[in-house]
């Protein structure tokens, strides 16, 4: 794993979107397979290293991009420190911001199906994970191979938007 994905992982280790629990509110609604989400998580390059050990890991191609990707399918549980970066800045997403001529993040529209936590914008959330999911993104576009990858992901979600408007 390369040093952006570490430092990216690390600084949303002890991070999560509320200050309390949120998957009480759900039951960890995000864990389960529904239309909209799919039933599994595409993992970074470099993370298939990782031991996924409550999980199946599998070869995919993301559906609009057709970008070569690893995918895991849970059956149970998992530790926070070595869930896939896409769980841990859940229900955010990347975005280029032309704004900001930076990556950034937003909420992910795939996850209003599911995630309690869409209805109160991306102001609702824990300040320190907004801040952190920002910095993350941008750490990980500093190699080449992160960078296509955060710009496949981007471009998954924002075709899932465009139709869903
Ligand atoms: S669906 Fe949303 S509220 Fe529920 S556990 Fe996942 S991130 Fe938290
Ligand atoms: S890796 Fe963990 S957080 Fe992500 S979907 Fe599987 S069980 Fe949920």
């Amino acid at each position: 794993m390369n040093e952006p994905l570490k430092k990216a992982r690390a600084l949303l280790e002890n991070v999560t979107p509320l200050t309390t629990d949120c998957g009480l509110l759900c039951e960890c609604a995000c864990c389960k397979a529904d239309e909209d989400s799919g039933d599994s998580v595409w993992l970074f390059p470099g993370e298939e290293e990782i031991d996924f050990f409550w999980g199946e890991v599998t070869d995919v191609l993301l559906p609009v991009t057709k970008t070569p990707a690893k995918s895991l399918y849970c059956t149970d549980f998992c530790p926070r420190e070595s869930r896939p970066f896409q769980c841990m800045i859940f229900p955010l997403v990347p975005y280029f911001s032309n704004k900001k001529n930076a990556w950034s993040v937003r909420m992910d529209r795939r996850a209003f199906a599911v995630c309690p936590l869409t209805a109160y914008g991306k102001k609702g959330l824990n300040p320190e994970f907004v801040e952190n999911a920002e910095k993350a993104v941008q750490l990980l576009s500093e190699t080449e191979t992160g960078e296509r990858f955060l710009e496949a992901l981007a471009r998954e979600e924002s075709v899932y938007r465009e139709f869903s408007l």
